[in-house]
C-alpha cells in the first residue's frame, strides 16, 4: 500500500535500485489526481499497482533524469488522459531520450541497468512548464510550479498551498536515514544556481518537504537552513581536495569518511557520482 502522509498526499516507494526507501513518487488527490515523478522505467508496474483505480490527470516531473522520469512514456500509454508536465528545457530530452540514456550509461557505470532506459514520450501529451503555473485539483488542492535550476537546468519543484507542502525532487538533496548528501550529480550540477534555489524555496515557507530521495521532512525551515550549509561545505571540501589530488583520489577520499563506510555498495556508487558532479562543475567554473 502507498504511505498516506495526509488525506490528500500519498508516497509511493519506487524501490529504486531494488531497495526500499531510496526513491519516491507522490500521489496528490483533490477531485483530480496528480503524480509527481515516476521513478525509473522499472517502477512503471509498481506505480500502476499503487495508484489502483486512481488514473492520474497529471504526471508532473521534477526533472528528466531516469530515476524521476524513467517511466513517463509507459505511464502516458497506460493513462491516455494524463498530461505530462515538464520544464521547457526538459521537453526535448523527454521526447527524444537518446542523449539522456547515453549520459546515464556514461556516468552511472555499474548502476546503469538499475536506472533503466527511458522511452520517448509523446510530444502531444506534454504540458510545457516554465514556473509560475498553477493547477487546481479541486477540494482546495492547488499545485504551483516553481522553476528551480541547480541540480539540473530543467528542474522544477511543486508547491501545494493548502498543506504548505513542497515536492522538491532533488533540489534539497538526498536524505537516507541519518545521512544527508547534496544531490550534485553530473552532467549539469551548478552550485551558484543551487544556492539561489535554496534561498528561493525557503521564501515559500513550506511546512513539509517531500524529498524524492527520500520521504517526508516535517521541520522544513531547519532542514533548508541545514541543507544550505551542507551544500556549501560539500562543494568547498571537494574544491580543497582537488587542489592537491587527482579526481578519482578526491572521490576515494570523500567515500572513505567514516559516516559513508557502512553505506550499501549501490549507494556508495551513487555518492561517487555526487562527488564527480561537483568536480565537473568546478572544471566548468574554471573555464
Ligand atoms: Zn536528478
Amino acid at each position: 500500500m502507498p504511505v498516506s502522509l495526509s488525506s490528500s498526499i500519498e508516497m509511493i516507494d519506487t524501490l529504486q535500485f531494488g531497495l526500499p526507501c531510496i526513491g519516491a513518487a507522490y500521489h496528490i488527490h483533490g477531485k483530480r489526481h496528480a503524480l509527481i515523478d515516476t521513478g525509473t522505467s522499472h517502477a512503471a508496474t509498481r506505480i500502476r499497482e499503487r495508484l489502483g483505480s486512481h488514473a492520474p490527470d497529471f504526471i508532473f516531473l521534477t526533472h528528466v533524469h531516469p530515476d524521476h522520469a524513467g517511466a513517463s512514456a509507459m505511464l502516458a500509454e497506460a493513462y491516455p488522459e494524463a498530461v505530462i508536465g515538464v520544464h521547457e528545457r526538459g521537453v526535448r530530452h523527454l521526447v527524444d531520450p537518446v542523449r539522456i540514456n547515453a549520459s546515464v550509461r556514461a556516468s552511472t557505470g555499474p548502476l546503469a541497468d538499475l536506472y533503466g532506459e527511458m522511452l520517448p514520450a509523446p510530444l502531444e501529451r506534454i504540458a510545457v512548464l516554465t514556473g509560475g503555473e498553477c493547477f487546481d485539483l479541486g477540494k482546495g488542492i492547488v499545485i504551483e510550479v516553481i522553476d528551480v535550476p541547480g541540480h539540473a537546468p530543467h528542474h522544477l519543484c511543486f508547491f501545494e498551498r493548502s498543506h504548505r507542502a513542497l515536492f522538491c525532487g532533488n533540489a534539497l538533496g538526498i536524505q537516507r536515514g541519518e545521512i544527508r548528501v547534496p544531490a550534485t550529480v553530473p552532467p549539469s550540477f551548478d552550485s551558484e544556481q543551487s544556492l539561489a534555489t535554496i534561498k528561493r524555496l525557503a521564501e515559500y515557507q513550506p511546512e513539509y518537504l517531500y524529498l524524492s530521495h527520500f520521504g517526508e521532512v516535517r521541520d522544513a525551515a531547519t532542514y533548508i537552513d541545514q541543507y544550505d550549509l551542507l551544500l556549501r561545505a560539500w562543494v568547498e571540501r571537494i574544491r580543497d581536495l582537488r587542489s592537491n589530488l587527482a579526481d578519482e583520489e578526491v572521490v576515494h577520499k570523500i567515500l572513505s569518511a567514516p559516516r559513508f563506510c557502512r553505506l550499501k555498495e549501490k549507494l556508495r556508487l551513487e555518492l561517487a557520482m555526487c562527488v564527480r558532479g561537483v568536480l565537473d562543475y568546478l572544471d566548468r567554473e574554471a573555464c
